[in-house]
């Protein structure tokens, strides 16, 4: 065994083994992989092993398809052909229209990554599922590259072609713990001796926390138990004289495929089960979990139903194994936040048909620091502190129970909530209410014009359309109050802060106490990494402000940036303070009603920053507006945020301020041509594509320069640009292919109406012979062919007189 190597991938299931291999691709041939057992004796090898092409965002498509691809090219070598049937097709079907309309604009996002599924209606799915029958049924969407692969040789492969790059696979090696030394490389301490590494990968299946805790870590998984049963030969398989395709049913919850000559049923029952919260045998390995089925019988029902010749055949036998569900049934693929050189590949719930593309994904972070795909959907600094076992336990059992159900837009599932709250949430809640959830927070959406207001949820413009616009109006003519809690905060001290940003801000922040500013990050390739809003509280401190989820990459991002002989220190407020928007015409005359001092605009112009008193409470004021309204963000400390609430209502009161949220400030933004972090604001593109020119200074040193300046010769890349859909019937969804004779030219990043300009708005980003203003073209909203233009953006007051009144 080597006592060094680059890297130290632990586990050696399809995570582990896909990611070794990729690794090597990637030119890094000097790792290993270390297995307590023998390769694929985790959760892998007793897998239904089904691989398909369907995700719910492009970057899952992406890394499905990545798989489909390699899986494929492994089947074809003639050196060790791997048993995969690829292109049995599958259909995900559907009882209701809502989630007919889901599957259209799965298709239209999919199309944009070169993907074709088709909607199918009832008849259609049982034309190509011939055990099928069309009660309750209205369609599905149609997976022409499903299929299924044998876990054993498909991991074998892998680790073979990695072995034969130069990896070494060391099995029967357990890893006892783990050491990070200060200079951030790693010691690896195993039963048969010791690794020291640059990196190491945690890739240990439903053992994740076991090595978690050899590091101090707590990853936000935890592991279900999952039932499938193998049936005997069914004449129906036979007859048909082509494979069965796959199934899956979010009307019953169950999935289904051919094996040899019958069929695998799997299941997702509501009376299901966490497994291992109180540890995990060092025993259990190859190993399995006790037969239920009595469990399942309510899936069975339906799954008879809907096939009927199950009801005539014998079981030949069941499985029972451990999988593996993070919070948001994503897995965690990336570097493990608060820690150096070490990455994850955790939490895979379907990781045969992902885990070709997730160790790509992975190995190309470990390899070159970011991907070819933005990864913040697979993320593990996606979540923060709030993400414990408890809550990811309660989300797991919710989400397996809702395995097929997509979540629709704005919905927001009830359990683990509310999982955190600001002392304000009881009283929004008594004043009626509706809460999103952002990383945990639960942040006013809309307050319902009545107690028995419903949204339905779904992909059209619906009850709550009249709500917002109610909202913009009233921020618009008079002054609204939005609480908006979790938006991360550092406050950065040290007499190198401001040198240290100016480096890692791509343009020109201001440098003056009582100023504010919006600056952009780099990544070392010259992509958008991050946006910050920059305010100098005083001559000691300078608050670093971003988006609600960006806590733990950004700190992760900013502190592996602090040079040893820097004095900069950064220290998280995202916790302690929560930020209260005032807004609108009249918000200048509520301010000055509870804070003593020139609220002027001459004294306090857009901008400003300064640290004041709201009634009682201490504040912290910036006149900055993602609005497009006269705007304060108030910041106020939790203990005070009650006392500070009360005040401003008072002081509203003589000019109607009306409560509004996040729905209203989401149309707002989209009237001003402001952009979303995640959403528009993405590592798959620099900031020129991006439209932020005006951010980036060239003349000036900064992270990511020198690969901005290379890529200004690679010409031809896609742009952002603001558009109108020419349609009061829907937005255009985040993925929407944007196509123009047939082909697709670029892809929505966000959408929303407009209510002041009365549009209906979305960006995109588009090939750049179609980024000028006035180019048309169609949106594929939900199937249908939607005519746009594209505008200038942020049609909404463009002189920015209203912010500056
Ligand atoms: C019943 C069932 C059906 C499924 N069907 C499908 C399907 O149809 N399609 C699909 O895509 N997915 C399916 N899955 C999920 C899929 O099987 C898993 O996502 C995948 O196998 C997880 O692989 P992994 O490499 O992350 O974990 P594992 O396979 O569990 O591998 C982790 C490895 O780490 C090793 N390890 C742990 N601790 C240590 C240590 N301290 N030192 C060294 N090694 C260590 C373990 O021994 C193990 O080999 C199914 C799962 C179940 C349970």
């Amino acid at each position: 065994m080597k006592s060094r190597t680059k890297a130290v991938v632990i586990g050696g299931g399809i995570a582990g083994c896909s990611t070794l291999y990729h690794l090597t691709q990637e030119g890094w041939t000097d790792v290993v992989l270390v297995e307590r057992d023998e390769l694929t004796s985790g959760t892998t090898w007793h897998s239904a092993a089904q691989v398909t092409n369907f995700g719910m965002n492009q970057t899952m498509v992406g890394l499905k398809t990545h798989s489909i691809n390699l899986y494929q090219e492994l089947r074809d070598d003639p050196d060790y052909p791997v048993q995969y049937n690829h292109g049995d097709g599958g259909i995900r079907l559907a009882n209701s229209e809502a989630q007919m309309d889901g599957y259209r604009h799965f298709a239209s996002m999919a199309r944009g990554m070169g993907v074709e599924f088709e909607v199918i209606d009832a008849e259609e799915c049982a034309r190509r599922h011939p055990l099928i029958s069309t009660g309750n049924l209205l369609g599905g969407l149609w997976d022409g590259n499903d299929g299924d692969i044998d876990p054993a040789s498909l991991c074998q492969a892998l680790a073979r072609r990695a072995r034969r790059s130069g990896a070494e696979v060391y099995r029967q090696t357990d890893v006892t713990g783990l050491t990070q030394h200060k200079d951030d490389t790693w010691t690896v301490h195993t039963n048969k001796g010791d690794i020291d590494c640059d990196v190491v990968v945690n890739a240990c299946g439903y053992r994740v926390n076991e090595v978690g805790a050899m590091m101090g870590v707590h990853h936000p998984v935890t592991s279900m138990e999952h039932q499938y049963f193998v049936t005997d030969e069914i004449p129906g398989v036979v007859e048909a004289g082509h494979r069965m395709p796959l199934l899956r049913c979010p009307i019953s919850d169950y999935y289904c495929r051919q094996e040899k000559n019958g069929l695998l049923l799997g299941f997702y029952e509501q009376d299901c089960k966490t497994w291992g919260m109180d540890g995990i045998s060092p025993d259990f390995s190859n190993d399995l979990c006790p037969d239920d089925l009595d469990r399942v019988t309510d899936v069975l029902e339906g799954a008879f139903e809907r096939m009927p010749a199950l009801m005539e055949v014998g079981i030949k036998n069941i499985v029972n194994g451990p999988i593996t569900y993070t919070i948001d049934g994503a897995p965690l693929v990336g570097p493990i936040p608060g820690k150096r050189n070490a990455f994850c590949i955790i939490g895979l719930r379907a990781g045969l048909g992902e885990g070709g593309g997730h160790g790509w994904l992975l190995a190309q972070q470990i390899v070159h620091g970011e991907a070819c795909y933005d990864t913040w959907v697979i993320d593990p600094r996606r979540f923060t502190g709030h993400a414990n076992v408890e809550l990811t336990a309660l989300k797991a059992i919710e989400d397996y129970q809702n395995e097929f159900r997509f979540h629709f837009p704005h919905e927001h599932r009830p359990a683990g909530r509310p999982a955190k709250t600001t002392p304000l949430t009881p009283v929004m809640a008594a004043e009626g209410a509706e809460f999103t959830v952002v990383n945990g927070w639960e942040r006013v959406d809309y307050i319902r014009p009545s107690a028995d207001f419903h949204e339905t949820h779904g992909f059209w413009f619906n009850e709550a359309f009249d709500v917002v616009a109610r909202d913009v109006k009233a921020v618009q003519n008079g002054v609204g109050l939005a609480e908006v809690n979790g938006f991360n905060r550092f406050e950065l001290t040290g007499a190198d802060r401001q040198t240290f940003l100016d480096r890692m801000i791509c343009g020109r922040v201001t440098s003056k106490v009582g100023k504010v500013g919006l600056g952009y990050l780099l990544n070392d390739h010259g992509m958008v990494k991050a946006e910050a809003t920059i305010a100098h509280l005083d001559a000691d401190r300078t608050w670093y402000g971003s988006a609600a989820a960006a806590e733990f990459h950004d700190m992760d991002w900013l502190t592996q940036h602090v040079r040893k002989d820097e004095d900069v220190h950064i220290r998280s407020l995202t916790n302690d303070q929560t930020i209260l928007v005032l807004a609108g015409p009249k918000a200048r005359d509520v301010l000055t009603a509870v804070s003593r001092g020139d609220w002027s605009a001459t004294a306090f112009p857009w901008l400003s920053v300064r640290e004041c008193f709201v009634g009682i409470a201490p504040a912290t004021v910036m006149s900055v507006s993602f609005s497009g309204e006269l705007a304060y963000e108030i910041h106020i400390p939790n203990a005070q945020l009650y006392a500070a609430y009360l005040a401003l209502r008072a002081a509203g009161q003589p000019h109607d301020l009306h409560l509004f949220g996040a729905r209203a400030i989401e149309s707002m933004r989209m009237e001003k041509g402001y952009l979303h972090w995640k959403a528009d604001l993405l590592t798959e593109f620099d900031p020129f594509q991006t439209g932020l020119h005006r951010f980036v200074k060239m003349d000036k040193e900064f992270v990511g320069k020198a690969a901005l300046l290379a890529r200004q010769d690679l010409g031809n890349q896609m742009k952002l640009v603001s558009m109108v859909l020419d349609t009061d019937k829907m937005p255009a969804h985040p993925g929407a292919s944007v196509m123009c004779d047939g082909q697709v030219v670029g892809t929505v990043s966000s959408g929303d109406w407009g209510h002041r300009v009365a549009m209906n708005l979305a960006y995109a980003y588009v090939d750049p012979a179609f980024a000028a203003e006035g180019t048309t073209f169609d949106v594929d909203c939900l199937g249908q062919m939607v005519p746009a233009r594209v505008i200038a953006a942020g049609p909404y007051d463009p002189a920015m007189a209203r912010v500056r009144a």
